[in-house]
């Protein structure tokens, strides 16, 4: 379903978004909350540079902002029309949902920004 050369792929499994080949991230558990924002400087694949210019990544903000509203429409979806929660306790499951998610929004947001501007390239991949 997900396969190597889909914009999508590279935004979900935050790989290089040149290559597919390997993660943009030295972990790749975006819950190592300390190490979230540490990624690779180029794609030892197809030597990318991920960090294209100074705070480049600063953009992301921009994203995860609508990634962000999109989490928030999903916890008021379930909650609200799907448990019939009060408003109240929709409005904490929104705040929890988005606290939660921090970091899956954060990575998300800059693994979008990065392939808004770089593309798959199937030359790059190396068998
Ligand atoms: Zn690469």
């Amino acid at each position: 379903m997900l396969k190597k050369g889909m914009k999508a792929y590279s935004i979900l499994t935050g790989s290089c978004p040149k290559c597919h080949s390997e993660s943009m991230y030295e972990h790749t558990n975006p819950y190592r909350l300390g190490h979230l924002f540490d990624m690779h400087e180029r794609c030892s694949h197809c030597n990318t540079k991920y960090k294209i210019e100074p705070s480049f990544f600063y953009g992301a903000m921009y994203v995860s902002y609508a990634v962000g509203i999109a989490f928030a429409v999903a916890a008021f979806v379930i909650a609200f029309l799907i448990f019939s929660a009060s408003l109240i306790n929709t409005f904490i499951a929104i705040v929890g949902t988005l606290i939660l998610f921090m970091p899956v929004i954060i990575r998300v947001s800059r693994n979008i920004w990065i392939n808004f501007f770089i593309h798959y390239d199937k030359k790059a991949v190396k068998a």
